[in-house]
């Protein structure tokens, strides 16, 4: 492969509802598009970037800026002879994993489409896994009607999980109502997105009584000691996500028994060379592992299930229906959800799945073509920003 052209388009997709976490509140998704063109094929990603640096340090600007400026001039004009060359190809650019993974992901679908196979496929997935278990994840109610109506709305929907976002002050004596409220099967786990310190031990400690799954991301979005003091004061398993940011990041954690489970989001972590790379240690620990969300089209979506069919994904997963979040998806057709509580995996080429040209003509705001002829950005002064 010898990628002649990469095409960015800027998509917002307007959201049903408001989504609300510990760390802001959001009422649209945008994301950048990312399209690789080599031989007549194209390979589609997207990014899981936010407008802010609140959940992360990466935004759409950083995202830009990087694939421009620094992640594409990397790839050009070299023959990239399989899909893992792209990560490595990357490593002397740290961090800026957003910007990585929106590539990298495409990369990876236009090998698979290719050589005719679906992505899960090359990934390595388990090939009998043609369905994915899902869960729902449940913002920031305004009240706590409007939080059990929703459990109920999930529930009857027929996904398999619900996912509580909190904060402190608006935590346990709602999950507890909503435990009451569903019954003691109904598997319930909790997201605070970094919202407590040690210090709320105590408030944490009560959680132990709701029988919840887990605990996600407590403490610090970049912090694994003060999770393992908390995991060894908790029965409720801690899973991790913000603090997952490479695979050495999971086998730290893994050593001090920080968590008990992982979430891993493909788009965080810099792609699925990375992405496996976690999946694998968790494996070795016999730790499981989950797919994350954030909120993607249809085809961040579909790398999402594909990514989904390694054999260590024991959980559900966030990649809920597109009607979760969506009046109208990307692509078509749009991903529903089976009345088993699952997804199915599109078993086409790569991701199986394209953008709808009208939709995507329709929510695009802004367009650019990349070529290996494309200047650098240059900020103010005139300051060059790649040499
Ligand atoms: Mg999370």
């Amino acid at each position: 492969m010898l990628i002649d052209r990469v095409q960015l388009d800027f998509v917002e997709l307007p959201l049903l509802d408001p989504f609300e976490t510990s760390v802001g509140m959001s009422t649209a998704k945008q994301t950048w598009l990312l399209t690789v063109h080599a031989d007549g094929i194209a390979g589609y990603a997207e990014s899981v970037a936010d407008p802010d640096p609140h959940w992360n340090e990466e935004t759409h600007a950083t995202v830009y800026f990087a694939i421009k400026n620094h992640l594409l001039p990397r790839l050009w004009g070299r023959k990239i002879s399989r899909p893992e060359d792209v990560a490595d190809l990357f490593l002397p650019i740290r961090a800026n994993f957003m910007a990585k993974a929106t590539i990298e992901m495409a990369v990876w679908d236009w090998f698979a489409r290719a050589k005719g196979l679906p992505l899960a496929r090359l990934l390595g997935g388990e090939p009998f896994r043609t369905a994915i278990p899902v869960g729902v994840s449940i913002g920031i109610q305004p009240t706590i009607d409007d939080l059990l109506r929703a459990g109920d709305t999930f529930l009857r929907l027929g996904y398999r999980r619900l996912k509580v976002k909190i904060k402190p002050g608006l935590d346990v004596d709602r999950l507890a109502l909503l435990r009451e409220h569903v019954g003691p099967q109904v598997a319930i786990m909790a997201d605070a997105n970094s919202a407590y310190r040690l210090v709320d031990l105590p408030l944490l400690k009560a959680l132990d009584d709701l029988n919840l799954m887990m605990l996600e991301q407590p403490l610090a979005h970049d912090d694994l000691i003060d999770h393992a003091a908390l995991a060894r004061s908790l029965r409720t398993p801690i899973c991790l996500d913000e603090s997952i940011r490479t695979p050495e990041d999971a086998r730290k954690a893994l050593d001090i028994q920080a968590c008990r489970v992982i979430n891993i989001k493909v788009g965080r972590v810099g792609g699925y060379a990375m992405a496996r790379a976690i999946h694998d240690i968790a494996a070795k620990q016999g730790v499981p592992v989950w797919c994350g969300g954030m909120q993607e089209t249809g085809i961040g979506r579909a790398h999402n299930l594909h990514l989904s069919t390694l054999a260590n994904f024991r959980l559900p997963g966030d990649t809920s229906a597109s009607n979760r979040y969506f009046a109208e998806d990307l692509v078509e057709p749009e991903f529903s959800l089976n009345p088993d509580g699952t997804l199915t995996v599109p078993d086409g080429p790569g991701i199986g799945v394209v953008p709808e040209p009208k939709r995507l003509a329709h929510y695009t705001s802004f367009h650019e073509e990349m070529t290996p002829q494309t200047p650098v950005v240059l900020v103010p002064h005139g300051i060059p920003t790649s040499f």
